[in-house]
Protein backbone atom coordinates (compact mmCIF):
# COMPACT_ATOMS: atom_id res chain seq x y z
CA UNK A 1 0.00 0.00 0.00
CA UNK A 2 1.48 3.38 -1.23
CA UNK A 3 0.36 7.02 0.30
CA UNK A 4 0.98 8.39 -3.19
CA UNK A 5 1.39 6.92 -6.63
CA UNK A 6 2.51 9.22 -9.45
CA UNK A 7 2.09 8.51 -13.13
CA UNK A 8 4.64 9.53 -15.40
CA UNK A 9 8.40 10.76 -14.99
CA UNK A 10 8.28 13.52 -16.80
CA UNK A 11 9.45 16.47 -15.11
CA UNK A 12 6.12 16.95 -13.72
CA UNK A 13 5.48 13.85 -12.17
CA UNK A 14 8.99 13.79 -10.62
CA UNK A 15 9.38 17.12 -9.29
CA UNK A 16 5.58 16.16 -7.51
CA UNK A 17 7.46 13.23 -5.97
CA UNK A 18 10.57 15.28 -5.09
CA UNK A 19 8.31 18.03 -3.69
CA UNK A 20 6.01 15.83 -1.51
CA UNK A 21 9.41 13.78 -0.61
CA UNK A 22 10.77 17.03 0.75
CA UNK A 23 8.17 18.22 3.04
CA UNK A 24 7.25 14.54 4.47
CA UNK A 25 10.19 12.36 4.11
CA UNK A 26 8.38 8.96 5.42
CA UNK A 27 5.45 9.16 2.79
CA UNK A 28 6.01 5.65 0.90
CA UNK A 29 5.39 7.10 -2.96
CA UNK A 30 6.11 5.49 -6.69
CA UNK A 31 6.53 6.89 -9.70
CA UNK A 32 5.25 4.46 -12.35
CA UNK A 33 6.92 5.37 -16.09
CA UNK A 34 6.07 3.26 -19.03
CA UNK A 35 9.20 4.18 -21.07
CA UNK A 36 12.99 2.66 -19.76
CA UNK A 37 14.04 6.17 -18.84
CA UNK A 38 12.71 8.85 -17.17
CA UNK A 39 11.82 12.54 -19.87
CA UNK A 40 11.61 10.12 -22.61
CA UNK A 41 8.89 12.39 -23.89
CA UNK A 42 8.00 16.18 -23.76
CA UNK A 43 10.27 17.04 -21.31
CA UNK A 44 13.03 14.95 -23.03
CA UNK A 45 12.93 16.96 -26.56
CA UNK A 46 11.68 20.41 -25.56
CA UNK A 47 13.50 23.31 -26.14
CA UNK A 48 15.71 24.13 -23.02
CA UNK A 49 14.74 27.44 -22.56
CA UNK A 50 14.09 28.34 -18.98
CA UNK A 51 11.37 31.24 -19.63
CA UNK A 52 11.59 34.58 -17.64
CA UNK A 53 7.22 35.04 -17.87
CA UNK A 54 6.99 37.57 -20.03
CA UNK A 55 4.00 35.99 -22.30
CA UNK A 56 1.84 34.55 -19.68
CA UNK A 57 -1.53 36.87 -18.49
CA UNK A 58 -0.65 38.29 -15.12
CA UNK A 59 -2.10 36.24 -12.55
CA UNK A 60 -2.48 32.86 -14.66
CA UNK A 61 -1.48 30.10 -13.15
CA UNK A 62 1.25 30.03 -15.40
CA UNK A 63 2.31 33.71 -14.80
CA UNK A 64 2.54 33.03 -11.05
CA UNK A 65 4.17 29.11 -11.57
CA UNK A 66 6.75 30.21 -14.24
CA UNK A 67 7.84 33.41 -11.86
CA UNK A 68 7.93 31.49 -8.90
CA UNK A 69 9.77 28.22 -10.55
CA UNK A 70 12.45 30.17 -12.08
CA UNK A 71 13.77 30.93 -9.42
CA UNK A 72 12.88 27.49 -7.33
CA UNK A 73 14.84 26.06 -10.68
CA UNK A 74 18.02 28.08 -10.16
CA UNK A 75 18.46 27.57 -6.62
CA UNK A 76 17.96 23.72 -7.47
CA UNK A 77 20.75 23.82 -10.15
CA UNK A 78 23.05 26.32 -7.91
CA UNK A 79 22.73 23.45 -5.31
CA UNK A 80 23.20 20.45 -7.23
CA UNK A 81 25.58 21.25 -9.43
CA UNK A 82 23.51 21.55 -12.96
CA UNK A 83 24.61 23.72 -15.82
CA UNK A 84 22.62 26.58 -16.72
CA UNK A 85 23.23 30.26 -18.54
CA UNK A 86 21.00 32.96 -18.00
CA UNK A 87 21.79 34.38 -21.97
CA UNK A 88 18.75 36.62 -22.19
CA UNK A 89 16.61 37.18 -25.66
CA UNK A 90 15.81 38.55 -27.81
CA UNK A 91 11.82 39.08 -28.96
CA UNK A 92 11.92 40.73 -32.53
CA UNK A 93 9.37 42.97 -34.43
CA UNK A 94 9.82 42.19 -38.18
CA UNK A 95 6.52 43.92 -38.97
CA UNK A 96 4.51 47.09 -38.73
CA UNK A 97 1.22 45.33 -37.84
CA UNK A 98 3.43 43.00 -34.66
CA UNK A 99 4.37 46.50 -32.90
CA UNK A 100 0.69 46.54 -30.85
CA UNK A 101 1.84 42.91 -30.25
CA UNK A 102 4.88 43.75 -28.91
CA UNK A 103 4.10 46.47 -26.78
CA UNK A 104 1.24 44.02 -25.21
CA UNK A 105 4.25 41.60 -24.33
CA UNK A 106 6.36 44.66 -22.50
CA UNK A 107 3.45 45.34 -20.38
CA UNK A 108 2.46 41.58 -19.10
CA UNK A 109 6.52 41.17 -18.58
CA UNK A 110 6.45 44.60 -16.44
CA UNK A 111 3.14 43.61 -14.56
CA UNK A 112 4.75 39.84 -14.24
CA UNK A 113 7.74 42.45 -12.24
CA UNK A 114 10.57 41.91 -15.22
CA UNK A 115 11.34 45.45 -14.66
CA UNK A 116 14.66 44.62 -16.34
CA UNK A 117 13.35 44.37 -19.45
CA UNK A 118 14.46 47.03 -22.63
CA UNK A 119 12.88 47.92 -25.39
CA UNK A 120 15.41 48.18 -28.41
CA UNK A 121 15.19 49.93 -31.74
CA UNK A 122 16.06 48.47 -34.82
CA UNK A 123 19.89 49.64 -34.93
CA UNK A 124 20.16 48.46 -31.44
CA UNK A 125 18.85 44.64 -32.18
CA UNK A 126 22.77 44.06 -33.86
CA UNK A 127 24.11 44.72 -30.95
CA UNK A 128 22.89 42.17 -28.91
CA UNK A 129 22.40 39.78 -31.73
CA UNK A 130 24.97 40.36 -34.95
CA UNK A 131 23.09 39.35 -37.83
CA UNK A 132 19.22 39.39 -36.36
CA UNK A 133 17.48 41.94 -37.56
CA UNK A 134 13.64 43.90 -37.40
CA UNK A 135 12.39 46.91 -36.74
CA UNK A 136 12.11 46.68 -33.12
CA UNK A 137 12.96 44.32 -30.03
CA UNK A 138 12.27 43.59 -26.38
CA UNK A 139 15.61 42.42 -24.55
CA UNK A 140 14.50 39.39 -21.69
CA UNK A 141 17.76 39.74 -19.83
CA UNK A 142 15.95 36.75 -17.02
CA UNK A 143 16.15 33.99 -19.89
CA UNK A 144 18.16 30.99 -19.62
CA UNK A 145 19.05 27.72 -21.52
CA UNK A 146 19.16 24.22 -19.61
CA UNK A 147 18.73 20.43 -20.42
CA UNK A 148 15.85 19.70 -18.88
CA UNK A 149 17.12 15.56 -19.12
CA UNK A 150 20.04 16.72 -16.68
CA UNK A 151 17.20 18.35 -14.23
CA UNK A 152 14.51 15.30 -14.53
CA UNK A 153 17.60 13.04 -13.59
CA UNK A 154 18.36 15.26 -10.91
CA UNK A 155 14.76 15.00 -9.66
CA UNK A 156 15.21 11.77 -9.74
CA UNK A 157 17.84 10.53 -8.16
CA UNK A 158 17.43 13.13 -4.47
CA UNK A 159 13.92 11.56 -4.93
CA UNK A 160 14.85 8.09 -5.01
CA UNK A 161 18.33 7.94 -3.07
CA UNK A 162 17.97 11.23 -0.66
CA UNK A 163 14.49 10.17 0.47
CA UNK A 164 13.85 6.53 -0.02
CA UNK A 165 11.62 7.60 -3.29
CA UNK A 166 10.53 4.32 -5.40
CA UNK A 167 10.48 4.73 -9.51
CA UNK A 168 9.46 1.82 -11.42
CA UNK A 169 10.55 1.95 -15.59
CA UNK A 170 9.03 0.29 -18.19
CA UNK A 171 5.80 0.14 -16.20
CA UNK A 172 2.67 1.06 -18.03
CA UNK A 173 -0.40 1.76 -16.40
CA UNK A 174 -3.75 0.33 -18.13
CA UNK A 175 -6.37 0.31 -15.76
CA UNK A 176 -7.29 1.98 -12.43
CA UNK A 177 -9.97 0.47 -10.34
CA UNK A 178 -10.88 3.33 -7.28
CA UNK A 179 -12.49 1.20 -4.16
CA UNK A 180 -13.99 2.94 -1.22
CA UNK A 181 -11.10 3.78 0.87
CA UNK A 182 -8.05 3.43 -2.05
CA UNK A 183 -7.07 3.18 -6.01
CA UNK A 184 -5.89 0.13 -7.43
CA UNK A 185 -3.61 1.20 -10.04
CA UNK A 186 -3.06 -1.84 -13.00
CA UNK A 187 -0.30 -2.42 -14.73
CA UNK A 188 0.46 -5.47 -17.20
CA UNK A 189 2.75 -7.54 -14.50
CA UNK A 190 1.18 -5.61 -10.84
CA UNK A 191 -0.82 -3.63 -9.02
CA UNK A 192 -0.05 -0.98 -6.72
CA UNK A 193 -2.41 0.35 -4.11
CA UNK A 194 -2.75 4.03 -3.27
CA UNK A 195 -4.37 6.72 -1.14
CA UNK A 196 -3.90 9.25 -3.57
CA UNK A 197 -2.81 9.01 -7.19
CA UNK A 198 -1.31 11.86 -9.07
CA UNK A 199 -1.90 11.74 -13.38
CA UNK A 200 1.21 13.35 -14.67
CA UNK A 201 0.92 11.61 -17.73
CA UNK A 202 1.48 14.34 -20.43
CA UNK A 203 0.13 12.99 -24.12
CA UNK A 204 -1.58 10.51 -22.36
CA UNK A 205 -3.09 11.90 -19.00
CA UNK A 206 -6.68 12.27 -20.37
CA UNK A 207 -6.60 8.78 -21.25
CA UNK A 208 -5.36 7.89 -17.25
CA UNK A 209 -7.94 10.39 -16.25
CA UNK A 210 -10.62 9.07 -17.95
CA UNK A 211 -9.43 5.40 -16.16
CA UNK A 212 -10.57 6.94 -13.02
CA UNK A 213 -13.95 8.35 -11.90
CA UNK A 214 -12.72 12.14 -12.19
CA UNK A 215 -15.22 13.94 -14.82
CA UNK A 216 -13.15 15.95 -17.51
CA UNK A 217 -14.05 18.11 -20.08
CA UNK A 218 -11.02 17.74 -22.59
CA UNK A 219 -9.00 15.64 -24.86
CA UNK A 220 -5.34 15.90 -25.51
CA UNK A 221 -4.16 17.29 -29.22
CA UNK A 222 -0.73 16.44 -29.84
CA UNK A 223 1.01 19.31 -31.71
CA UNK A 224 4.61 18.59 -32.76
CA UNK A 225 6.92 21.01 -33.19
CA UNK A 226 9.95 19.79 -35.45
CA UNK A 227 13.19 21.60 -35.43
CA UNK A 228 16.05 22.30 -38.08
CA UNK A 229 19.88 22.42 -36.30
CA UNK A 230 22.15 25.42 -37.67
CA UNK A 231 24.81 23.96 -39.71
CA UNK A 232 27.88 24.52 -37.14
CA UNK A 233 29.95 26.61 -39.23
CA UNK A 234 27.16 28.68 -39.37
CA UNK A 235 26.35 28.89 -35.31
CA UNK A 236 27.93 32.44 -35.28
CA UNK A 237 24.64 33.52 -36.97
CA UNK A 238 23.02 33.54 -33.21
CA UNK A 239 24.43 34.72 -29.86
CA UNK A 240 21.51 33.55 -27.64
CA UNK A 241 17.89 33.42 -28.08
CA UNK A 242 15.93 34.94 -30.82
CA UNK A 243 12.34 34.80 -31.04
CA UNK A 244 9.73 36.22 -32.78
CA UNK A 245 6.45 38.02 -31.59
CA UNK A 246 3.59 35.18 -31.40
CA UNK A 247 0.53 35.19 -32.88
CA UNK A 248 -2.19 35.91 -29.97
CA UNK A 249 -4.44 33.29 -30.76
CA UNK A 250 -2.15 30.47 -30.41
CA UNK A 251 -0.58 28.99 -27.43
CA UNK A 252 2.94 28.38 -29.24
CA UNK A 253 5.68 30.76 -29.43
CA UNK A 254 6.46 30.60 -33.23
CA UNK A 255 9.35 29.47 -34.91
CA UNK A 256 12.69 30.73 -33.39
CA UNK A 257 16.82 30.15 -32.62
CA UNK A 258 17.84 29.16 -29.53
CA UNK A 259 21.40 28.22 -28.30
CA UNK A 260 21.58 24.83 -27.10
CA UNK A 261 23.44 24.65 -23.24
CA UNK A 262 25.78 21.86 -24.81
CA UNK A 263 26.44 24.09 -28.49
CA UNK A 264 24.85 24.36 -31.33
CA UNK A 265 22.23 26.34 -32.17
CA UNK A 266 18.69 25.10 -32.70
CA UNK A 267 15.93 26.59 -35.38
CA UNK A 268 12.34 25.75 -34.82
CA UNK A 269 9.25 24.12 -33.13
CA UNK A 270 6.72 24.47 -35.56
CA UNK A 271 3.28 23.17 -34.60
CA UNK A 272 1.47 20.73 -36.86
CA UNK A 273 -1.16 18.36 -35.52
CA UNK A 274 0.01 15.13 -35.13
CA UNK A 275 -1.60 12.34 -36.03
CA UNK A 276 0.00 9.97 -33.17
CA UNK A 277 0.94 11.74 -29.83
CA UNK A 278 4.10 10.26 -29.65
CA UNK A 279 4.51 10.78 -33.31
CA UNK A 280 8.05 12.25 -33.74
CA UNK A 281 8.06 11.99 -37.70
CA UNK A 282 6.54 13.42 -40.29
CA UNK A 283 4.91 9.21 -41.10
CA UNK A 284 4.02 8.90 -37.31
CA UNK A 285 0.41 7.83 -37.60
CA UNK A 286 -2.25 6.31 -35.44
CA UNK A 287 -5.42 5.85 -36.94
CA UNK A 288 -7.80 5.24 -33.27
CA UNK A 289 -5.55 8.86 -32.35
CA UNK A 290 -6.46 10.62 -34.69
CA UNK A 291 -10.10 9.35 -34.86
CA UNK A 292 -10.28 10.10 -31.37
CA UNK A 293 -8.78 14.19 -32.01
CA UNK A 294 -11.26 14.47 -35.08
CA UNK A 295 -14.17 13.18 -33.01
CA UNK A 296 -13.63 15.52 -30.10
CA UNK A 297 -16.16 18.66 -31.23
CA UNK A 298 -13.71 21.17 -29.61
CA UNK A 299 -11.26 19.98 -31.93
CA UNK A 300 -13.56 19.91 -34.96
CA UNK A 301 -14.26 23.26 -33.72
CA UNK A 302 -10.25 24.43 -34.05
CA UNK A 303 -10.04 22.82 -37.46
CA UNK A 304 -12.78 24.79 -38.72
CA UNK A 305 -11.36 27.93 -37.38
CA UNK A 306 -8.06 27.60 -37.92
CA UNK A 307 -7.49 25.46 -40.91
CA UNK A 308 -6.09 28.10 -43.00
CA UNK A 309 -3.05 28.74 -40.31
CA UNK A 310 -2.86 24.68 -39.80
CA UNK A 311 -2.22 23.95 -43.79
CA UNK A 312 0.37 26.65 -43.67
CA UNK A 313 2.46 25.00 -40.55
CA UNK A 314 1.83 21.58 -42.92
CA UNK A 315 3.37 23.66 -45.88
CA UNK A 316 6.11 24.45 -43.77
CA UNK A 317 6.64 21.05 -42.32
CA UNK A 318 7.10 19.94 -45.86
CA UNK A 319 8.62 22.71 -47.41
CA UNK A 320 12.39 23.70 -46.50
CA UNK A 321 12.10 26.78 -48.10
CA UNK A 322 9.25 28.10 -46.53
CA UNK A 323 10.42 27.21 -42.79
CA UNK A 324 13.29 28.96 -43.94
CA UNK A 325 11.91 32.26 -44.83
CA UNK A 326 10.36 32.66 -41.28
CA UNK A 327 13.75 31.88 -40.23
CA UNK A 328 14.72 34.72 -42.46
CA UNK A 329 12.52 36.96 -41.55
CA UNK A 330 14.68 37.06 -37.88
CA UNK A 331 18.65 36.48 -39.74
CA UNK A 332 18.46 37.51 -42.79
CA UNK A 333 21.76 35.99 -43.76
CA UNK A 334 20.78 32.74 -43.23
CA UNK A 335 20.17 30.03 -46.02
CA UNK A 336 18.67 27.14 -47.07
CA UNK A 337 21.82 24.58 -46.88
CA UNK A 338 22.75 26.25 -43.75
CA UNK A 339 20.11 24.82 -41.77
CA UNK A 340 20.49 20.82 -41.43
CA UNK A 341 17.15 18.60 -40.32
CA UNK A 342 16.46 18.68 -36.30
CA UNK A 343 14.95 16.37 -34.06
CA UNK A 344 11.33 16.83 -32.87
CA UNK A 345 8.71 17.01 -29.78
CA UNK A 346 5.31 16.76 -29.32
CA UNK A 347 3.57 18.92 -27.50
CA UNK A 348 0.42 17.60 -24.79
CA UNK A 349 -1.94 20.43 -25.50
CA UNK A 350 -5.42 20.26 -23.98
CA UNK A 351 -8.34 21.22 -25.76
CA UNK A 352 -11.88 21.93 -24.40
CA UNK A 353 -15.25 20.50 -25.76
CA UNK A 354 -15.93 24.21 -26.88
CA UNK A 355 -13.22 24.55 -29.32
CA UNK A 356 -10.63 26.63 -27.12
CA UNK A 357 -7.07 25.36 -26.95
CA UNK A 358 -6.84 25.86 -23.17
CA UNK A 359 -4.14 28.32 -22.20
CA UNK A 360 -3.12 27.83 -18.69
CA UNK A 361 -2.37 25.40 -16.74
CA UNK A 362 -5.41 22.38 -15.67
CA UNK A 363 -5.46 20.46 -12.59
CA UNK A 364 -8.41 18.51 -12.24
CA UNK A 365 -9.10 16.90 -8.61
CA UNK A 366 -11.29 14.03 -7.55
CA UNK A 367 -12.12 11.48 -4.51
CA UNK A 368 -8.90 10.17 -4.86
CA UNK A 369 -6.78 11.55 -8.04
CA UNK A 370 -5.12 14.85 -9.00
CA UNK A 371 -4.58 14.94 -12.87
CA UNK A 372 -2.47 17.21 -14.55
CA UNK A 373 -4.08 17.83 -17.78
CA UNK A 374 -2.66 20.81 -19.22
CA UNK A 375 0.97 21.42 -18.74
CA UNK A 376 2.87 22.82 -21.63
CA UNK A 377 5.51 25.44 -22.26
CA UNK A 378 6.46 26.72 -19.56
CA UNK A 379 5.95 23.73 -17.30
CA UNK A 380 9.63 22.78 -17.36
CA UNK A 381 10.99 26.08 -16.27
CA UNK A 382 7.88 26.12 -13.63
CA UNK A 383 8.48 22.57 -12.26
CA UNK A 384 9.16 23.05 -9.14
CA UNK A 385 6.31 25.35 -8.53
CA UNK A 386 3.55 22.95 -9.83
CA UNK A 387 4.90 19.90 -7.95
CA UNK A 388 4.76 22.58 -4.93
CA UNK A 389 1.42 23.48 -5.30
CA UNK A 390 0.29 20.06 -5.77
CA UNK A 391 2.42 18.61 -2.59
CA UNK A 392 0.38 20.88 -0.82
CA UNK A 393 -3.18 20.52 -2.16
CA UNK A 394 -2.07 16.61 -1.76
CA UNK A 395 -0.83 16.92 2.02
CA UNK A 396 -4.43 18.62 2.54
CA UNK A 397 -6.35 15.82 0.92
CA UNK A 398 -4.22 13.47 3.00
CA UNK A 399 -4.27 15.60 6.67
CA UNK A 400 -0.87 15.60 6.68
CA UNK A 401 1.11 19.02 7.88
CA UNK A 402 4.99 19.77 5.80
CA UNK A 403 7.93 18.50 7.94
CA UNK A 404 10.54 19.68 6.85
CA UNK A 405 13.45 17.39 5.23
CA UNK A 406 15.96 18.74 6.42
CA UNK A 407 14.76 18.92 10.42
CA UNK A 408 12.49 15.73 10.80
CA UNK A 409 12.64 15.03 14.07
CA UNK A 410 10.95 18.71 15.30
CA UNK A 411 7.47 17.51 14.63
C1 LIG B 1 8.63 20.99 -28.59
C2 LIG B 1 8.52 21.46 -27.16
C3 LIG B 1 9.29 22.55 -26.72
C4 LIG B 1 9.15 22.99 -25.39
N1 LIG B 1 10.00 23.97 -24.92
C5 LIG B 1 9.96 24.29 -23.59
C6 LIG B 1 10.93 25.18 -23.04
O1 LIG B 1 11.86 25.61 -23.73
N2 LIG B 1 10.82 25.52 -21.74
C7 LIG B 1 9.81 25.02 -20.93
O2 LIG B 1 9.75 25.41 -19.75
N3 LIG B 1 8.91 24.14 -21.43
C8 LIG B 1 8.99 23.75 -22.72
N4 LIG B 1 8.11 22.83 -23.23
C9 LIG B 1 7.08 22.29 -22.34
C10 LIG B 1 7.64 21.22 -21.41
O3 LIG B 1 8.51 20.34 -22.07
C11 LIG B 1 6.45 20.46 -20.82
O4 LIG B 1 5.60 21.41 -20.27
C12 LIG B 1 6.88 19.48 -19.74
O5 LIG B 1 7.93 18.68 -20.19
C13 LIG B 1 5.69 18.65 -19.30
O6 LIG B 1 6.16 17.65 -18.44
P1 LIG B 1 5.23 16.44 -18.01
O7 LIG B 1 5.94 15.72 -16.94
O8 LIG B 1 3.87 16.97 -17.74
O9 LIG B 1 5.07 15.56 -19.35
P2 LIG B 1 6.04 14.50 -20.04
O10 LIG B 1 7.45 14.94 -20.02
O11 LIG B 1 5.45 14.21 -21.37
O12 LIG B 1 5.93 13.23 -19.10
C14 LIG B 1 4.80 12.39 -19.08
C15 LIG B 1 5.30 10.99 -18.82
O13 LIG B 1 4.19 10.12 -18.59
C16 LIG B 1 4.52 8.86 -19.12
N5 LIG B 1 3.29 8.09 -19.33
C17 LIG B 1 2.28 8.34 -20.21
N6 LIG B 1 1.33 7.40 -20.12
C18 LIG B 1 1.72 6.54 -19.14
C19 LIG B 1 1.16 5.36 -18.59
N7 LIG B 1 -0.02 4.86 -19.02
N8 LIG B 1 1.85 4.70 -17.61
C20 LIG B 1 3.03 5.17 -17.15
N9 LIG B 1 3.62 6.29 -17.67
C21 LIG B 1 2.98 6.97 -18.64
C22 LIG B 1 5.25 9.19 -20.42
O14 LIG B 1 6.05 8.11 -20.88
C23 LIG B 1 6.06 10.41 -20.00
O15 LIG B 1 7.38 10.08 -19.60
C24 LIG B 1 8.22 22.36 -24.53
C25 LIG B 1 7.47 21.26 -24.99
C26 LIG B 1 7.65 20.79 -26.27
C27 LIG B 1 6.90 19.56 -26.70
Amino acid sequence: MYDIVIIGGGIVGLATGLKLKEGNPDLKIAILEKESKVASHQTGNNSGVIHAGVYYKPGSQKAVNCRTGYQKLLDFCDNEGIKYDICGKLIVATRKDELPSLENLWERGLQNGLTEMKKISADEIKEYEPYASGIAAIHVPYTGIINYKDVSQKYAEIFKNRYGGEIYLNTEVERLNETNSKVEVITKSSTFSAKVVVNTAGLYSDKIAMLSKAKIDVRIIPFRGEYYKLAPEKNYLVKNLIYPVPDPNFPFLGVHFTRLIYGGVEAGPNAVWAFKREGYKKSSFNGSETWESIMWPGFRKVIRQYWKTGLEEYYRSFNKTAFLKALQRLVPEVQYKDIIQGGAGVRAQACDRNGGLVDDFLIVEDKFTFNVLNAPSPAATASLAIGESLAEKIRTKLNLIYISAKEPHLI
